[in-house]
Order: C-alpha cells, then structure tokens, then sequence
C-alpha cells in the first residue's frame, strides 16, 4: 500500500516537473515580466507577414516580421525568415549578420545550428562569397550529412566554378539519400558532370581519360546525348571514321529528339567515305520515325542541292518549312535551290504561300524552369544552372474552323 502511494507522489511529481518545464519553456523573464513566447507567433503581424510572403510582397512582408520579432526577439523562425527575406531582396550584408548574430545563441539545437549556418551559407552563395559559401555549408553537412539543401547548393557552387570532380562527389551522395524512383534523375545529371569531366581531360590532351569518363556517362545514362557526341567527335579526331559515325547514330535510338545534332557531323564524316548512301539513309530513318522532323528534311535537302538535284531537294525543304517556317537555314537552302532552277515560277509561288503566315522570331529554346531563353540547345542553363532543361518554342499558325 504504502509502495503504491510513493509511487504516485512521484508520478506527480514528474508531472508537476514536467507542466514547470513546459510553462517554462512558453514564458520567461524578461525585464522584471513574463513574456509569453508563443506571442510573437501567434500575433497578427506574424500571420499577415506570412501572408504577404506568400503573395510575394516582400517589403511589407518584412514591415509586418520585424514588428512581430519586436515583441519577442528571442524567436528563431522569424528571426530566420526575416534574414532570408534579407537575402531575396539582395541585402546580403543585413542578412549575413542576423544570421550570424543567431549562431551566437548558446541554446540552439544541433538542428537550428544546421538551419542557421544553411541560411547563412545561401546569404555568402547569393553574395558571391564563393569560400566562405563553400565552408559554412560544408559545415552544415558535418552536423546533418544528410542535409539535401546544403548537398544541392554545394554542387551548383562547385559547378560554377567548374570544380566537376568534386560536383560529382557531392551528387553522388545526393543519389544515395534518395529514393529508387529519383535515382534515373541523379544518374542523368551525374552522367552530364562525367560528359563535363571528358572535356576536361580533351583540354589536358588526355584522351583516353576522357574516353573513360564518356564511357562512365553512357553507363550511367544511356540516354546521355552529349557523351556520345564527345566520344564520336574524338574519335574523328583521332581518324577513326567508322568507329566516330556509329557511336553517332546510337543517339538516334536512345534520343531520336536530340538526332538532329549528329547530322553535319555524320555528313561530313562520309563525305570522305566511300558510302554515299549513308547520310541520305539516316535523314530517311529520322523523317520516318517522326515525320515532323524539319531537321532532317533540311539537312537531307542542302545535301541534294550541294550535289545539284535542287528540285529533289526543293520537295524536302518545302515540307521542311511547313513544320518550322521561322527556320532561317530553310529559307537560305531553298533560295539557293530556287536560284538553280532559275527562279521556277510554281514553286516560287509555292514558297510565297507558305510563308505569307509566318512570323520571324529569334532565340527559339526555352528554359522550361526559368524561361531563360537562347539560341542554340544548351544542356546546361546559365540563369538557374539546371541541366538539360531546354526545348524549342515553335509558333505554329493558328487553326482555323
Ligand atoms: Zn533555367
């Protein structure tokens, strides 16, 4: 009996213990008054800060923050948010040095101390700081190694320094946290860093490393469109003719939208091969596995005008134009096979036809993540640094019913 009384004054005990520790946590002294913590979050300046934030208003948004973190300057979050509106609004200084007055806190988790010195590399990152960005995020990884944030920003930071080996190391870790449908994603990109890493080594005039590193891209990616054309292209280098133009046209299997890109190389490749049937060949198989090909049609076109067939070739350019009539190259063949024909009147009157509608317009690939625009395929953006992002903006006449 006297067991089971003991036993319940300490239970209410660590009760009493707990509900002080929780009244603790929510009030503290400040001044000679007991502050209610969750005030601050709870105020309507805090809520209306978060709303204007997520309607992008960022100055007001600011104005309503900074007054609730007036009512309690010991709050962490809108401490963080305010350092971070800071940062978007590009006052780096000011951002920098709120977040660095918060690491100075001695009561912070080993969790808000990764999320301090994350916002705080971001802050160096968006200033240009490259080492010191380098060195607090790097520091975020030896508390949380699993911090994805931190691993993302460090591998755009080694990237734009092309420091490719070491982007490399970073993604792969990422790989590792992810899930096995996300892995095809790491794979693509890692396969795009190894492409990076063959150049490097062609600049060193290391061939067969960069052999090896266009080898490890197709391995991880077989889709890695840039790898193949390296591996080709140093191959021709090297006059390895056959070899160059086969691992060329594997880009028509694994990336038939991507195709176009081999076909001057094919072409001048068996200009000087005994096989004259080839290049013709390919640009049939491209327009028959996607008969909206302009490209192919364009390609296949110039290369009959240049061997004096114009009208063979005025054909394929009249289709060409029909599916991308903006394409300046198409107009420049089509001229010059015109001009063989002497001006042929038809198909002079044909041309006028089918380009009364068009509209010319320049830079036709998109970034589809930040709309940056330009006007050749890149694989890589320069605005938001993602990889193989583009596609070609193409206006096409409206229908008409
Ligand atoms: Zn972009």
């Amino acid at each position: 009996m006297s067991d089971s009384v003991g036993l319940l004054v300490a239970l209410l005990a660590l009760l009493l213990g707990l509900a002080a520790g929780k009244a603790w946590e929510r009030y503290k002294l400040s001044a000679g008054r007991w502050i209610d913590r969750r005030r601050a979050r709870e105020s309507p300046r805090y809520l209306l800060g978060l709303n204007l934030l997520v309607s992008n208003q960022l100055d007001l948004a600011i104005k309503e923050l900074d007054t609730a973190a007036g009512f309690d300057a010991d709050a962490l979050e809108i401490q963080l948010i305010l350092g971070n509106l800071y940062r978007e609004k590009g006052q780096v200084t000011r951002a920098i040095q709120l977040h660095q007055q918060l690491l100075q806190r001695s009561k912070l988790t080993r969790k808000e101390q990764a999320y301090v010195l994350l916002c705080l590399g971001l802050d160096f990152k968006r200033g240009g700081f490259v080492d010191r960005a380098l060195e607090t995020l790097t520091e975020v990884l030896r508390i949380d190694g699993a911090n994805q944030q931190a691993l993302s920003n460090l591998q755009k930071l080694h990237e734009e320094q092309q420091q490719w080996q070491e982007a490399c190391v970073i993604r792969q870790r990422l790989a590792a946290l992810a899930e096995p449908a996300e892995r095809p994603r790491h794979q693509a990109i890692l396969a795009f860093l190894e492409t990076r890493l063959g150049l490097q080594a062609m600049q060193r005039d290391d061939p067969a490393e960069a052999v090896s590193r266009y080898e490890a891209a197709i391995a991880l990616d077989h889709r890695a469109v840039p790898a193949y054309l390296n591996l080709g292209d140093l191959q021709r280098g090297e006059g390895r003719m056959d070899e160059a133009v086969a691992t060329w046209e594997k880009v028509v299997d694994v990336a038939p939208d991507r195709a176009y890109l081999i076909l001057d190389r094919v072409e001048g490749a068996s200009r000087g091969q005994e096989d004259a049937a080839r290049f013709p060949a390919l640009c049939r198989r491209l327009i028959d596995a996607n008969p909206q090909d302009w490209r192919a049609r364009l390609a296949l076109g110039r290369h009959l005008a240049d061997r004096g067939e114009p009208s063979a070739a005025l054909d394929l350019l009249f289709e060409s134009l029909v599916h991308n009539p903006h394409a300046l190259a198409v107009h420049q063949v089509m001229w010059q096979a015109l001009a063989a024909l002497r001006f042929d009147e038809p198909r002079v009157r044909r041309y006028m036809e089918l380009t009364r509608g068009a509209v010319f317009y320049l830079d036709p690939h998109v970034c589809m993540r930040c709309r940056y625009r330009s006007t050749e395929l890149l694989w890589q953006c320069p605005q938001c640094h993602e990889w193989n992002t583009f596609v070609e903006e193409r206006i096409t006449p409206a229908e008409e019913d």
